[in-house]
């Protein structure tokens, strides 16, 4: 048809003019045109249900943000070399969502530039250089976080001070053991580096383990391991990229689930809706040893349009009460999830806090052997029943369930059938 020439044609443009590290979504890729809310619609009028975009977090296109960005346009856009009460009164709001401990917020335009810096902060206040990070973990772009992102694959070098450790797979060491066996596992790798001349800088994690297949643990299974890392010199960096700004329901933050106090809060993705704005939050005193040495302009970070964008999603969290509608709708919709792992024998595990959800794919139950080639057929068969999502984990065998926030009980219904007929069609 004539549609599926466009979409031939446009994909063959993009080979020939982007670099070939692009991966697109789809056998029969989508092109988007338009959203709202949890929907978004192809070129064709086709109506998708969005679960998987944590960026317009808030909803795609989202009018209170459209107006505040717009307004701002309006007046003006500048830097941070000029006053402006828009990043001051952003600051206040967003500084009132951390423990006290945590008082100095500073600005960038993505999550690789947030913990980039906080890596370069954790060195500078520790005199250490060695970031331990988990064996599927992803922190960004830039080298010093290419350097710690296994996620990426073979072909990416780790750097040299970077330590993994195991992912915290829940499913497979048992939730009331993980956070022993997981701090463990952090000083072991403290010693390794120990072991081989290099200092602690700081144990950098997104604390519901995205990239490593959604793994959010019992809240509290992380308090042991931060102890340690605070025992031994290092910091930690809480990457909120993933699960911050009301996701899990349980917290605004994935750090908030446990009883902690990070040192340095880096977030991203949901911060602007889409609009670029990235940031990182710090005690003074870890961010001093930093800033009393160098020098930090970001041309884009912490302009007026980017606070306003940000000011405008925190302001709608609060007035949607987004964070207990991500609770609620998360349950719910786990518990119709859970209905399909006593249908099916290939679904081994359903886990998750609010609307952040793994939905984990096995050969079988007994051997929990992860089945990738079954996750792609279903993400496939589910693109087909115009519901977006994707995988997650070292085996792509982990269904990432993860919704603006603006998700619904029909929207729950759309997917739950959705993924029955899938799983129907593709296991077995
Ligand atoms: N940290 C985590 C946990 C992420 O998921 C990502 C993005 N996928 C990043 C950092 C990097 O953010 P960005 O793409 O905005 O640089």
């Amino acid at each position: 048809g004539l549609l599926d020439s466009s979409i031939r044609a446009m994909t063959h443009k993009r080979a020939a003019v982007l670099g070939d590290s692009y991966r697109l979504f789809y056998q029969n890729p989508v092109h988007l045109v338009r959203g709202r809310g949890q929907y978004v619609w192809d070129a064709q009028g086709h109506q998708y249900l969005d679960v998987y975009n944590n960026v317009a977090s808030i909803g795609h296109c989202h009018p209170e943000v459209i107006a505040a960005v717009t307004k701002q346009m309006q007046l003006i856009n500048t830097h941070t070399r000029y006053l402006h009460e828009g990043i001051l009164d952003y600051t206040d709001s967003i500084l009132a969502t951390v423990p006290n401990a945590i008082n100095r917020a500073m600005y960038m335009c993505t999550g690789s530039e947030a913990n980039d810096l906080a890596i370069r902060v954790a060195r500078a206040w520790s005199g250490g250089t060695g970031i331990i990070v988990t064996k599927e973990a992803y922190h960004g772009t830039s080298e010093l976080t290419s350097g710690a992102s296994p996620a990426l694959g073979s072909g990416q070098a780790l750097s040299s001070t970077t330590f993994l450790v195991p992912s915290p797979d829940q499913y497979r060491i048992g939730s009331a053991t993980l956070g022993d066996w997981f701090a463990n596992e952090v000083q072991q790798a403290i010693d390794n580096m120990a072991a081989q001349g290099i200092k602690l800088a700081g144990f950098l994690a997104d604390s519901i383990f995205s990239s490593d297949g959604v793994m959010p643990g019992n809240p509290g299974f992380l308090n042991k391991t931060i102890d340690i890392v605070h025992a031994n010199g290092g910091i930690f960096i809480a990457d909120e990229v993933q699960p911050g700004f009301g996701r899990t329901g349980e917290a605004f933050w994935g750090f908030a689930r446990h009883d902690l106090v990070p040192d340095i809060v880096t977030m991203g993705k949901p911060m602007g809706n889409g609009i670029p704005v990235s940031g990182l939050l710090a005690k003074s005193d870890v961010l001093a040893a930093f800033s009393d040495q160098i020098p930090y302009f970001n041309t884009f970070g912490g302009n007026p349009v980017s606070m306003a964008a940000a000011q405008a999603v925190l302001n709608v969290i609060r007035e949607e009460q987004l964070q207990a509608h991500s609770l609620r709708v998360g349950e719910a919709l786990r518990t119709e999830l859970l209905t399909l792992k006593d249908k099916y024998e290939c679904v081994g595990d359903v886990r998750g806090a609010g609307l952040f959800i793994g939905f984990e794919l096995v050969t079988d139950k007994q051997s929990t052997t992860p089945d990738k080639a079954l996750a792609l057929r279903v993400i496939e068969a589910l693109r087909e029943e115009r519901v977006l999502t994707s995988v997650a984990g070292p085996y792509g065998n982990v269904l990432k369930l993860r919704p603006p926030l603006a998700f619904q009980k029909q929207d729950i219904d759309w997917l739950v059938g959705a993924l029955d007929r899938s799983l129907c069609r593709c296991a077995g």
